[in-house]
C-alpha cells in the first residue's frame, strides 16, 4: 500500500518533530508547507503570512503543493506537514490525487490541549539552520541556544510570540479543525496522544503503520 501521509494537529502540537522520524524511518517525502514559506522568505506574497498568524490563500497553497507532489522524490510517498489547512485544500488534494489513482493512505492527527500549545511554544526555539526543534523546559538543548545538531544559534520563530500563538490558535479552530470530521467520514484518521514524550508518539505512530499498511 502506498504511504502517502498527513500529519495533523494544532501549532505547537510536535508535528515538525514527527515528521523527521516518520519520514526517515518509512522513506517517505517529508513535506512541511510552513518550512516550504519561510524558506520564501523574501518573497512579498509570503512575508506578511510569517508574522500574523493568518493563513495563506488557499489557491496560492495548492497550486504550491501540488507542483510539489508531482516531482520524483514524492513517488514512493510522502508526508504532509501543515497541509491541508482548510477544507478547501483538503478537497482540492483528494481531486488531484484521484486522479493519479491515489489517495491519502492515513491522517495522524495528534491531540494536545491549547494549554499545552500555549505553554510549549512561548518556550520554543528553533535551529535556522538545520530546522531542529527545541524547548526550553521539554527538550533542551545540550548547550543553552546552541543546536544540538549543527551548532547554529537557536532562534524564536517570528510567529512564537504571545499575540501571533492566539491568532494561530484561533485559526487553527475556526478553519482547521473541521477537518477531523472529514477524514472521519473517510475513516482514514487516527488520533494520538501528543502529550506523551515524542518517541513514544512515534512508536503508537509506527505499530500502527507496521499493523495497518502493507
Ligand atoms: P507552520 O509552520 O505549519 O505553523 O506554518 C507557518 C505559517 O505558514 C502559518 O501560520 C501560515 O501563515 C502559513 N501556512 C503553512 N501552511 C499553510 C497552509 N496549508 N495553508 C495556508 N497557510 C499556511
Amino acid at each position: 500500500m502506498d504511504k502517502n501521509f498527513i500529519l495533523f494537529g494544532p501549532p505547537g502540537a510536535g508535528k515538525g518533530t514527527q515528521a523527521k522520524m516518520i519520514s526517515k524511518r518509512f522513506e517517505v517525502l517529508h513535506l512541511s508547507t510552513g518550512d516550504m514559506i519561510r524558506e520564501a522568505k523574501d518573497d512579498p506574497i509570503f512575508a506578511p503570512y510569517l508574522t500574523s498568524g493568518q493563513l495563506v490563500p488557499d489557491q496560492i497553497i495548492v497550486d504550491m503543493v501540488v507542483k510539489r507532489l508531482q516531482r520524483e522524490d514524492c513517488k514512493n510517498g510522502f508526508l504532509l506537514d501543515g497541509f491541508p489547512r482548510t477544507l478547501f485544500q483538503a478537497e482540492q488534494l483528494d481531486k488531484f490525487l484521484n486522479k493519479l489513482n491515489k489517495k491519502i493512505t492515513e491522517v495522524f492527527c495528534i491531540e494536545v490541549s491549547e494549554e499545552d500549545v500555549i505553554k510549549r511554544l512561548s518556550d520554543r526555539r528553533v535551529c535556522p539552520v538545520c530546522g531542529g526543534s527545541f524547548n526550553l523546559v521539554l527538550k533542551p538543548p545540550k548547550q543553552v541556544g546552541v543546536c544540538d545538531f549543527c551548532n547554529a544559534v537557536l532562534v524564536k520563530r517570528k510567529d512564537d510570540t504571545p499575540e501571533t500563538v492566539k491568532e494561530r490558535l484561533d485559526v487553527y479552530n475556526k478553519q482547521t479543525k473541521i477537518l477531523i470530521e472529514y477524514y472521519m467520514k473517510i475513516g482514514n484518521i487516527v488520533k494520538v496522544d501528543g502529550t506523551l514524550a515524542p518517541e513514544k508518539v512515534f512508536a503508537k505512530i509506527e505499530n500502527f503503520v507496521n499493523n495497518n499498511i502493507k
